[in-house]
């Protein structure tokens, strides 16, 4: 089946809640759509739809909403969730035991992990993922989940994240999984070349992202940044995680990590960063004013004790913002619903019962992440944007006495997973399983090589 053929059309119909989040956030009860290929061409109560297709979707009893944008993720960490000696540091102390594991990964370690996260995202109703990999070896390379992505059919940012400063330099991994900045380069110019497809609708994009401020030099970060915009590819790094980051920063460069960043060319439309939990005043303000992104990650944030990051502060001001579940080894899961909800909870304990709506949620994991990631064909349903949604089963017990409001019953009740994902036109969850690989057989050879990790074996 092909998932570009024009001739081929999709009609989504008799939604209990269709949420579009178009330009009027329009709600259709009885909703649907009519797809052409990979493009929503019509969206509206399902009478005004044209009433055949090649393949048609009854969604009866279910919310359909864009697909979820998932912008902060390390699916390697799939193989070692709730590893003892990483279940109750904080974020340095945590990698500190984390780096000796991940040095033993090997390619085929990336790709089966990139698919049981990828599986595990969709699921929850997310339908873009971006995935920063950051440690490379035993000849590891980004390709491994660039084509694991392809197989399951996920829309994918892919970043190349990179570690350069080792324990002997004074910065934190161990120097077996450092490389050299020459080669870090040369390899992110590469993939960009081999890989990255700027067009509308793109299925792949390719991200220029060393890991963090204390893994690798201030040149790395400069000449990362004139490399991306050499290609007009976006740049993705962590920054202002928690209190000890920002002393990293100050004690190193002499500077906030947002007044690094600035003097890097690190800011614009172009630029978004994970967590910014101690982002200060200065550093909202910079970062509204330039369309500099955040890639919130609320479990994440918990997990590590980092703090709750001041998102209803940097919405007020105008900086993008949008979703990220984190590494599987700082959330333990990967649920993009999950994470909408939690996003939600967190603000409130942070800043009161009115810091955050459901709707305000779902509209930083849709709109907020497609703009996080500089794209503007995704997170709506509207004509002209792609086909990617996802449906949530009214039925569910979790969803009980909320059909009042089937949209904040899927934000403020337990999460579940999907009845239905399509992807670029593409049904890829059908009846609440995955269409494109063998799940079973993925997670059985997963969890073995889990095992084979975390004991050294
Ligand atoms: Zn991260």
């Amino acid at each position: 089946m092909s998932s570009t053929n024009p001739a081929k059309t999709l009609l989504v119909k008799n939604a209990a809640l269709l949420v579009t989040m178009d330009g009027e956030r329009r709600e259709i009860k009885n909703g649907g759509l009519f797809i052409e290929g990979n493009l929503i061409k019509q969206v509206g109560p399902s009478e005004t739809l044209p009433q055949h297709a090649d393949v048609v979707l009854d969604m009866a009893g279910k919310v359909v909403i864009p697909g979820l944008v998932n912008t902060h993720h390390h699916m390697y960490q799939s193989l070692t969730r709730v590893v003892p000696a990483a279940q109750d540091g904080e974020l340095f102390n945590w990698l500190t035991n984390l780096y000796p594991i991940w040095a033993r990964l090997t390619p085929e370690m990336i790709a089966v992990s990139t698919q049981t996260a990828m599986a595990e995202l969709i699921l929850s109703g997310c339908t873009t993922s971006s995935d920063h990999l950051y440690i490379y070896p035993n000849g590891c390379k980004l390709d491994d989940s660039i084509h694991a992505a392809a197989e399951i059919g996920m829309r994918f940012h892919a970043a190349r994240g990179s570690m350069s400063v080792g324990q002997s330099q004074g910065g934190l991994p161990p120097d077996s999984v450092v490389e050299k900045e020459a080669d870090i380069l040369k390899e992110s110019q590469r993939l960009i070349e081999d890989y990255h497809d700027a067009s509308h609708g793109s299925m792949r994009r390719i991200v220029v992202a060393p890991c963090s401020p204390f893994s690798v030099s201030r040149d790395l970060m400069r000449e990362a940044a004139v490399l991306a915009r050499q290609y007009g590819v976006s740049l993705h790094t962590h920054l202002a995680e928690n209190v000890n980051d920002i002393a990293y920063s100050r004690e190193k460069f002499g500077m906030t990590p947002a007044e690094y960043a600035e003097d890097l060319g690190w800011v614009g439309h172009d630029v978004w960063h994970a967590h910014c939990v101690q982002l200060d005043q200065h550093g909202i303000e910079l970062f509204a004013r330039t369309g500099t992104g955040v890639a919130h990650c609320p479990c994440s944030n918990m997990r590590l004790a980092s703090g709750i990051a001041p998102v209803r502060k940097m919405r007020d001001h105008g900086v993008p913002v949008g979703l990220g579940v984190d590494g599987s080894a700082s959330n333990d899961g990967a649920s993009m619903i999950g994470e909408v909800r939690q996003a939600l909870l967190l603000q409130r304990v942070g800043f009161g019962p009115d810091a955050m709506t459901a709707r305000e949620a779902l509209e930083i994991a849709t709109l907020g992440g497609a703009k996080v990631l500089n794209r503007n064909d995704i997170g709506a349903l509207a004509p002209g944007m792609v086909a990617d949604f996802v449906a949530f089963d009214l039925g569910h017990v979790a969803y009980a006495g909320g059909h009042h409001d089937p949209l904040a019953a899927l934000v403020f009740c337990t999460p579940t997973q999907v009845h239905t994902s399509v992807i670029n036109g593409r049904v890829v969850v059908k009846d609440g399983q995955l269409a494109t690989v063998d799940l079973p057989r993925v997670l059985e050879r997963h969890n073995q090589l889990a095992h084979q990790l975390v004991s050294g074996t």
